[in-house]
């Protein structure tokens, strides 16, 4: 008898009937004789539905508020998985918040660090042969407020509440088999990658893909946890994360980012901000650029698309053809080149046939 940690993302319990095809597969498993826990995201774009309106009210939203707002979310997807499994079983499920499995956080309103997990309630749980349906993405901090994690955050609840009660696995579950080669949905093309170790699929996630949260990996790293990321649905684990796996391939993945924006700055201005996913690089008429993950006041939309690998910097024949079809129809902002990626900053997006036609220059 196993214990097994399991995450499903919002994209696949957007519908009463993926909730209920999931709450099934679920009941299978602990019917198999496995122990389990599940953590759930909010559903669909619902975190952003509760964002915009508080973006309505106020362009810079206060934090604790915002954090109070989002958390809504992932308590509404606690309930309703939980009377989907109760539907098949009565009373197998029980819905815990993040504050009633005593997950506590620092005091670092929406981008809190987990502190620990207290988990008296969830062992109880689990000994009285219960499901525990966690929410997410959410804490309690050391002051007693309710915060959340930083988008996506559900990843790390996962990774802690694995480490917290020294579970067996961790499997993260979203609506694509695994990680790609690029974004699936992007590029149909895209191959799914069997085996990663974290340090890359680190670099894939901050690259900007969606699939697994940065810290979560970090996290994930420092713990020797092992991550399963798989099919919701179907229940198929395409990719396993772990330390035991040395990368064979040169090229791993290829990354959009649509999500940045960019600042052009004098270097002495920059002593005084917040350093915190702010990326600084040298553009072409030697200014310093500042990359940053959202849009800020006084900042342009910035795009960028990297190439992620092993000693990549001994390969400028593949990263000049990458550069070359790029340069060809955007402004490029700036490029960043380490041993282990490649990325290109730019000014407009890219259409999706360019960047099939670079992934499949590496793939
Ligand atoms: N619902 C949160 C978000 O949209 C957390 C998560 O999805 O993991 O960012
Ligand atoms: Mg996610």
């Amino acid at each position: 008898m196993a214990l097994i940690v399991q995450k499903y993302g919002g994209s696949s319990l957007a519908s009463p009937e993926k909730i209920k095809a999931i709450a099934e597969r679920i009941v299978e498993r602990y019917d198999s004789g496995d122990r389990l826990v599940i953590v759930v995201s909010a559903t669909g774009d619902t975190t952003n539905r509760l964002r915009s309106k508080a973006f309505d009210l106020d362009d810079n939203p206060d934090h604790r508020e915002l954090d109070m707002l989002v958390s809504i979310g992932e308590r509404e997807s606690i309930s309703l998985m939980s009377i989907a499994i109760n539907s098949i079983k009565p009373g197998l499920a029980q819905s815990f918040t993040g504050s009633q499995i005593g997950l506590i956080t620092d005091c670092n309103h929406q981008n809190a660090r987990i502190l620990e997990i207290k988990g008296d309630r969830l062992k109880q749980s689990i000994e009285e042969n219960h499901i525990p349906i966690i929410a997410g993405f959410q804490g309690v901090s050391t002051n007693k407020e309710i915060t959340t994690l930083g988008r996506g955050g559900s990843d790390t609840t996962a990774v802690a509440v694995t480490a917290a009660l020294n579970a067996d696995h961790c499997e993260i579950y979203s609506d694509v088999d695994g990680v790609h080669t690029t974004d699936p949905k992007l590029v149909p093309d895209a191959k799914l990658i069997q085996e990663l170790n974290y340090d890359t699929m680190l670099e894939i996630s901050s690259a900007g893909a969606k699939i697994l949260k940065d810290s979560a990996i970090e996290y994930a790293k420092r713990l020797n946890i092992k991550i399963s990321t798989g099919h919701s649905t179907t229940g198929y684990i395409g990719t396993i994360v772990s330390n035991d796996i040395l990368n064979k391939n040169k090229y791993t993945a290829l990354t959009y980012n649509d999500k940045l924006s960019y600042e052009i700055f004098e270097s002495k201005s920059l002593f005084s901000t917040d350093f915190s996913k702010i990326k600084l690089l040298q553009s072409y008429e030697n200014k310093q650029i500042k990359i940053t993950e959202n849009k800020q006041n006084g900042s342009e939309p910035c795009y960028s698309l990297t190439i992620i690998g092993n000693g990549i910097k001994t390969d400028s024949e593949l990263l000049n053809k990458m550069y070359d079809t790029i340069a060809k129809n955007s402004d490029i902002v700036a490029t960043e080149l380490s041993d282990l990626k490649f990325s290109i900053y730019l000014k407009q997006p890219l259409g999706q046939a360019e960047i099939e036609a670079i992934h499949s220059l590496f793939f």
